[in-house]
């Protein structure tokens, strides 16, 4: 299958290019991004011979149904980077917290995060289809905490692949911070940034676009490439837990095949709750897309009034910083997809050029057909924590604790609730403590002795041997230092 450009063709770039193509070079014309010119079936006869399918056996299936130009063997070796995961058997685990609602754990990979599901296969077939083309790529990440580890862990000692993350200093959790600086391997870069996100990844770009910086990328025999959820490559791995865990209840004895049931997805940039629209076109049987968020709403906006503003808004810090994001890259898929290119260039240019767009009343009718929204504010989170943890015993983290609204507000059908837990409570300790009654406790590693001593969790090893590891990069500049940080790294 081809993949096709949201914002139309310039005439210069190709019109359509194969996914091999499009995950190492992401960028199309007018700024749009790829999508797949169809989405295959995943209809029941699809589910049907996935009944008792290994969550593998189900990922390779969903990525050949797009015909994707990466051989057999490759995307095998891809697939089980899932091995690594908790219980190779069962990657993705789905927990029963009610009667009828059930949490589907994607963050059983090395960095506690949800970012693994797709970044570890991902990572290894972009690297190896640059191997095979003799092609140097280097990937920049901004990161607010959990996609810089994620990144670094699946590149690590890759040939021909360079990565460097840049992150906030002071702006991430402990646990974020260490999970980066102290990965090891020559091809890899990470650099604490004085700032806020907001600056580091404003600088970021700045860099990306410099004509100074690209001519040094040139000289050296250096390809830009991405690896933040605006890459398909990262899209078509988010689509696969859907099914599966549709399937897990299928397996349970939860639901019969068939049934429709509710999806609650804690969403930012769009990626996660994407993959499960797309899952649910496919065919899955979906009543309903729920989308949670924080108080940084702008998504929540789109899908109740068909408003997407970020004119009239700052960017609010939360204890889910993951979500606080108000330009949603992923959206602009849905878009495409419900009213095609023309449009969604015009609404990504009026956002460009205003800061704001406005779907007509019809438009609003049709992104409602298949979304709903709730958003949750940090103490409506931490209540949320403590409940489920009295009542169940079940530890959540701030991101997941989001959903809960939905499931026990937009979920008026006697149907069951999927909801879709993105981080390891280890990831957000402190959060955690404090709605569990400790709000005098500050650093990670404080809360997570509180947490080990008095619940029945574990500290997973990964977590646990950070604060032991040795600092590999001590680098912090400020935002006008990256540029010869960069250089020396190349
Ligand atoms: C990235 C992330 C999200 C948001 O996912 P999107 O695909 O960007 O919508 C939510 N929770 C956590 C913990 C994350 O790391």
């Amino acid at each position: 299958m081809q993949f096709i450009e949201t914002r139309g063709n310039d005439g210069v770039k190709a019109k359509e290019v194969s996914f091999s193509e499009a995950i190492l070079s992401p960028i199309t014309s007018f700024g749009g991004i790829y999508v797949p010119q169809s989405i295959p079936k995943f209809d029941i006869a699809f589910l049907e011979k996935h009944k008792n399918s290994h969550y593998k056996t189900l990922a390779l299936d969903v990525l050949q149904s797009f015909e994707i130009d990466i051989d057999e063997a490759t995307i095998k070796e891809a697939l089980n980077r899932y091995d690594d995961f908790d219980d190779p058997s069962n990657p993705v685990p789905l927990t029963k917290i009610e009667e009828d609602c059930f949490v589907s754990e994607l963050y059983h990979g090395q960095t506690r995060a949800f970012k693994d599901m797709a970044l570890q296969p991902f990572g290894y077939i972009l690297a190896k289809e640059a191997q095979k083309r003799g092609e140097n790529y280097l990937i920049m990440a901004a990161t607010s905490g959990d996609t810089g580890p994620a990144t670094l862990e699946t590149f690590k000692n890759q040939k021909n692949i360079q990565v460097a993350c840049l992150y906030p200093y002071g702006g991430t959790s402990d646990v974020q911070r260490l999970q980066m600086v102290t990965e090891e391997a020559e091809n890899l870069k990470v650099i604490g940034v004085h700032g806020n996100f907001d600056d580091t990844q404003n600088s970021l770009k700045e860099l990306l676009a410099s004509e100074d910086f690209k001519a040094e990328l040139e000289d050296r025999n250096i390809k830009l490439s991405a690896a933040n959820s605006v890459n398909f490559g990262r899209i078509i791995f988010q689509i696969i837990y859907h099914l599966h865990s549709y399937l897990e209840l299928v397996r349970q004895n939860e639901i019969t095949m068939g049934e429709n049931v509710y999806l609650v997805v804690p969403s930012g940039n769009f990626g996660n709750i994407l993959g499960a629209y797309y899952a649910k076109k496919g065919g899955l049987p979906v009543e309903k897309l729920l989308l949670a968020s924080n108080v940084n709403n702008i998504l929540t906006d789109l899908i109740d009034k068909g408003e997407y503003d970020m004119s009239s808004r700052e960017l609010i810090q939360t204890e889910s910083p993951a979500m606080d994001i108000l330009k949603s890259s992923n959206v602009e898929r849905v878009l495409f997809d419900k009213f095609g290119a023309e449009r969604t260039k015009e609404l990504m240019e009026l956002l460009n050029t205003t800061g704001k767009y406005t779907l007509t009343a019809d438009e609003l009718v049709l992104i409602q057909e298949d979304f709903e929204a709730t958003y949750s504010d940090d103490d409506e989170c931490e209540a949320y924590i403590a409940k489920y943890y009295a009542k169940q015993g079940y530890i959540m983290d701030p991101h997941t604790a989001t959903c809960m609204k939905s499931y026990e507000q937009s979920t008026p059908k006697n149907l069951k609730t999927i909801v879709y837990s993105t981080a390891e409570w280890t990831k957000f300790s402190t959060t955690v403590a404090k709605a569990l009654g400790q709000s005098e406790i500050s650093t990670d590693t404080e809360a997570l002795e509180w947490i080990k001593n008095n619940t029945s969790e574990v500290v997973p090893p990964m977590i646990d041997g950070l604060f032991s590891k040795e600092i590999k990069h001590a680098t912090i500049v400020h935002t006008d230092g990256i540029k010869d940080e960069m250089l020396k790294f190349l």
